[in-house]
């Protein structure tokens, strides 16, 4: 069994786009306009030409089982719009990968995007999130730790601010994948440096913090090989000596897990040395960052299963425990 624990809905009929495109166009010519849902419409046919010659063909090739299926990343856009558009547009993505999962359910299961806007308190997402998980089967959330696009403005994921939410994904038992979205901020590329600085970001804000004394229980997963942080492993554990801080392993390591989106081998090499199997979870994120083939192996970039079976770090327990066994862990809800 295979799980890559981060996939988006890339594949979207050009109807969804177009809806998000209009939706902005008619707010910047009138701060009060708001488009009506009905003017969103497709057929299933629309929805499988897409989705079958990419996402679906490519778990058949890859030998995927199951994707954990959750909007586009870029496509939250929080910082754009208004906080009314930001639940209209969450609402309908999420009704979009309910819809998806309902179609292919031995293929896709669904995690949701959040009504977040900056400047607003997380709480406000809560019935949101209530709607996906206890209503539709949600089984995760992405989470924005930054829903002003690269800019930062509001508070740490530790402080009391985020709260609510953290209380609430205990209480439903969901995991939050620390997602950023789009950049705003023409000096952070939104896939190159926007995600991989908001994953070490996240990071260095948990080791600064002592969020999971006050929730013990709370998981996030941080995407992306957890941007430079298994890399730089050694100045982390150093700087929590530093602050006095309890080894990383005490501190986060029971809480964080990272994602294997990391697009070749000497970096998973370098993440299945440093950061312990059971923190670990299969994912390519497909079809997404990177589209292209690697001419010096000749498969694509994001074909990251070839780099887990490829590293000599693992033993035959620890590649199933990465492939689905820490992932079921993680995602309690996922029954499969
Ligand atoms: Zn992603």
């Amino acid at each position: 069994m295979i799980i890559d624990c981060h996939g988006h809905y890339t594949t979207e009929p050009a109807q969804l786009t177009d809806y998000r495109k209009a939706q902005l166009e008619g707010l910047a010519a009138d701060p009060s306009f708001l488009p009506s849902r009905a003017d969103l419409n497709m057929t299933d046919d629309e929805i499988r030409e897409r989705l079958e010659p990419a996402q679906l063909k490519l778990q058949r090739e890859r030998g995927t089982d199951l994707t954990i299926f959750s909007p586009r990343a870029v496509g939250m856009g929080h910082h754009l719009g208004t906080e009314q558009t930001s639940h209209y547009w969450a609402e309908i993505c999420n009704n979009m990968i309910r819809r998806v999962c309902d179609m292919y359910p031995t293929n896709f299961v669904p995690v949701c995007q959040l009504p977040q806007y900056p400047g607003v308190e997380p709480k406000e997402s809560i019935p949101e999130l209530e709607r996906c998980v206890n209503e539709m089967g949600f089984i995760g959330v992405n989470v924005n730790p930054d829903p002003s696009g690269a800019m930062w403005t509001d508070p740490p994921i530790t402080d009391k601010w985020w709260y609510p939410l953290w209380e609430k994904m205990v209480e439903l038992d969901v995991p939050g994948m620390l997602h950023v979205s789009g950049s705003c901020n023409p000096n952070f590329h939104h896939t190159g440096a926007h995600y991989i600085a908001g994953d070490t970001t996240v990071f260095m804000q948990l080791i600064l913090g002592d969020l999971f004394k006050d929730f013990p229980t709370l998981k996030f997963i941080i995407p992306h090989g957890g941007g430079a942080v298994p890399f730089h492993w050694g100045r982390y554990r150093g700087l929590a000596q530093d602050m006095g801080k309890p080894t990383l392993d005490e501190h986060l390591l029971n809480n964080v897990y990272f994602d294997t989106c990391v697009y070749h081998q000497p970096g998973i090499d370098c993440m299945t040395k440093v950061i312990p199997t059971k923190n670990i979870l299969f994912a390519s994120e497909m079809v997404g960052a990177v589209r292209g083939i690697d001419p010096e192996t000749g498969f694509n970039y994001d074909d990251t299963k070839r780099y887990i079976d490829g590293t000599p770090n693992l033993s035959d327990t620890e590649r199933t425990a990465i492939f689905s066994e820490n992932t079921m862990r993680v995602f309690s809800r996922l029954r499969v």
